[in-house]
């Protein structure tokens, strides 16, 4: 990859609706969703890298850095090879990551970060319940743990700050996570759209 990746990062606590925001945005032309979760999710359980991921995810914990970010790199390397993402012409939609100081150091080598959706909802209590149906639905065996899943809030706000504090505070849009799926996508959409627009030529026009 030479020239950098115009992206967009959705930020925000588990269960908070990164993921299903971020795959109604993926379904509009012009973004390309990455989730290091699912990307995560989808290596194969009995490998040695899926072995490693699940070590750490059962426990709530995230996945070391280094292997997080090189996955990362080959995962988006094989999107642009399949064709699934153009960077000349769609917003790289990162759901996920970066989660530590570290991870956002190694990213700004390879990304023009556009803006960065801060979604936020304040009671965690609500978050675990989303969770723990969303465990019954999608066969998640961390999502189906309430320890886990507190641990996972720890870990989120542990480094969330040092996180944020890494980029221009004039990038970062809080949007509240609460309320109608429907409203809470209108709210980012207009703080991304904006941040978008003058980057990518009208692919029609
Ligand atoms: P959630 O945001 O609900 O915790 P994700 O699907 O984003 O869930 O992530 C699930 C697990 O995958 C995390 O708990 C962690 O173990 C691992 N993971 C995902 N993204 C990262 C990342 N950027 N760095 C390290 N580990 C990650």
């Amino acid at each position: 990859m030479e020239a950098k990746l115009k992206s967009v990062l959705l930020f925000g606590q588990p269960g908070v609706g990164k993921g299903t925001q971020g795959q109604i945005l993926g379904d509009v032309p012009g973004f390309c969703h990455l989730a290091t979760g699912d990307m995560f999710r989808g290596l194969d359980r009995d490998s040695e890298l899926g072995q490693e991921f699940l070590k750490y995810s059962t426990q709530g914990l995230l996945v070391p850095d280094e292997l997080t970010c090189r996955l990362w790199y080959q995962y988006v390397q094989g999107l642009i090879n399949t064709n699934k993402y153009n960077p000349a012409t769609d917003v790289l939609l990162l759901d996920g990551i970066p989660r530590s100081l570290a991870q956002a150091q190694t990213l700004d080598e390879h990304l023009e970060v556009l803006a960065i959706i801060h979604l936020v909802c304040d009671n965690e209590d609500e978050l675990v319940q989303r969770m723990k149906r969303r465990a019954e639905i999608q066969n998640r065996p961390d999502d189906a743990d309430e320890a886990v899943i507190r641990r996972r809030f720890e870990v989120f706000h542990a480094d969330t700050a040092e996180v944020l504090r890494h980029y221009d505070p004039s990038l970062i849009h809080t949007v509240t996570a609460t309320g109608i799926p429907g409203r809470i996508l209108l709210n980012i959409l207009e703080q991304v759209i904006p941040s978008m627009e003058g980057h990518f030529g009208n692919p029609l026009g």
